[in-house]
């Protein structure tokens, strides 16, 4: 009868296979990310270690099957980590995982060719695998100050996955230099009990947690304004609604500058829809400059953008709007030999008692923006009936009508 081993071995090397196929198309179907095709290399990497071990026999020799299922099993391990450190953006990784692989080779064929020793070839790939595995664990949750759900369940998973892994180095250790029946089959038991449930644990999360990394990209791409890099009208509300609902709960003030760009027809008249576009992109460089990180810009409509600044006075945000104003009338787009002037209009609103939504300050902020543009353009207002003077000639808001 054959062994169950051959049954778990075939059916690693179908998984890998599979696992391979999936990486692949995972790559070419979401944009070419380099780790999908890092794990893609690595499960085919898996599935020909699989195929030599089945194919044992077909080896002149039992030191060139042991070099060569070494080689790919090191492989394999090898772009495991290489793709989490790329899908997080570790430049040093491959500098530093080439050259360990080499070692961790390099040291199989020594304990398989030059000096036999059947523990220690039995234990480096486990132990290197280990080894990997908490380091890919390591970098996935270190990645981002809060990892998401899906990246601490792959990195969880993984770890556990490092774990068995560790615990089968550690049997084949006890094997020694010559090697032990009942120690070798507790290896064998231990070692393709856990492997099954560990790959495809392992891979299920990853997938998880690339399918998560698609849904924070196509989330970006839905509240990001292409053109400009700033939040569009969409991400405006998502994030304003959020601060408004903040600033209510704790009693901070939040105020709300309205822009829009003066004569901007006349400048795509002028010069053509693509100067258009770069005096867009100007003007949002200009607006976002020195914002502080909980600051919200966007870029609301056409040549309309809007500022949400929490924990700030109507004061403050009148003096920041002046500001821009200025900024925006003396900073020329570089387009033209004598450079494109370019002015502004500016409408500021704070919160008060009576706002049920951030739409009530923003609707104050574009009338006072209207009243800037009936004014004459290129100045700021804010909405009359905000505005007190008191007695000592500083400006105080009022409640909204
Ligand atoms: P005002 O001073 O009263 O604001 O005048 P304006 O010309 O700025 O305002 P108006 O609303 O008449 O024109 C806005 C123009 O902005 C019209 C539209 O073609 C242009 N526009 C809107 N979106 C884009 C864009 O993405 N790229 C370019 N190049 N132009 C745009
Ligand atoms: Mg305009
Ligand atoms: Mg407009």
């Amino acid at each position: 009868m054959t062994s169950p081993f051959f049954y778990i071995i075939f059916s690693l090397m179908i998984t890998s296979a599979a696992l391979s196929v999936i990486f692949f198309i995972a790559w070419s179907n979401f944009g070419r990310p380099a780790h999908a095709l890092s794990w893609s290399l690595a499960f085919l990497a898996g599935a020909v270690q699989w195929a030599v071990t089945l194919n044992s026999d077909a080896f002149p020799t039992e030191e060139a099957y042991l070099v060569a299922e070494h080689a790919f099993g090191i492989a394999m391990i090898t772009l495991i980590l290489q793709g989490h450190c790329q899908r997080t953006f570790r430049a040093c990784a491959p500098r530093l995982l080439m050259p360990a692989a080499i070692t961790v080779f390099a040291l199989a064929c020594w304990y398989i060719l030059v000096d036999p020793h059947e523990g220690m070839h039995h234990a480096i790939v486990p132990a290197f695998a280990a080894i990997t595995l908490f380091a890919s664990a390591f970098v996935i949750v270190s990645f981002r100050e809060r990892p998401r759900p899906s990246e601490w369940a792959a990195a969880i998973c993984i770890a556990l996955v490092g774990l068995a892994q560790a615990v089968s180095a550690w049997i084949a250790m006890l094997l020694g230099p010559l090697g032990d029946e009942a120690l070798h089959s507790a290896y064998m038991h231990f070692t393709f009990m856990s492997l099954p449930a560990g790959y495809l644990a392992m891979s299920a999360f990853i997938i998880l947690m690339m399918a998560s990394d698609m849904s924070a990209k196509m989330k970006q791409l839905a509240i990001r304004d292409q053109l400009t890099g700033l939040l569009n009208r969409r991400g405006f509300t998502d994030y304003g609604e959020k601060a408004f609902a903040s600033a209510r709960r704790t009693g901070t003030s939040l105020s709300v500058i309205m822009a829009d760009i003066d004569r901007f027809k006349y400048i795509n008249d002028k010069f053509g829809h693509a100067a258009g576009d770069a005096a867009l992109a100007h003007f949002a460089a200009q607006i976002s400059e020195g914002r502080r990180a909980e600051d919200i810009v966007a870029r609301v409509g056409g040549e309309e953008f809007a500022l949400l600044l929490p924990g700030t006075e109507l004061r403050d945000a009148l003096a920041i709007a002046d500001q821009l104003c200025d900024r925006i009338g003396a900073t020329p787009m570089e387009m033209t030999a004598v450079g494109l002037p370019m002015t502004s209009s500016f409408g500021v609103a704070t919160i008060s008692e009576k706002d049920r939504e951030l739409d009530d300050i923003v609707r104050r902020a574009d009338r006072a923006l209207y009243r800037s543009k009936r004014a004459g353009r290129n100045q700021v207002d804010l909405e009359s009936s905000q505005l007190m003077l008191t007695a000592d000639g500083t400006l105080k808001p009022v409640e909204s009508t």
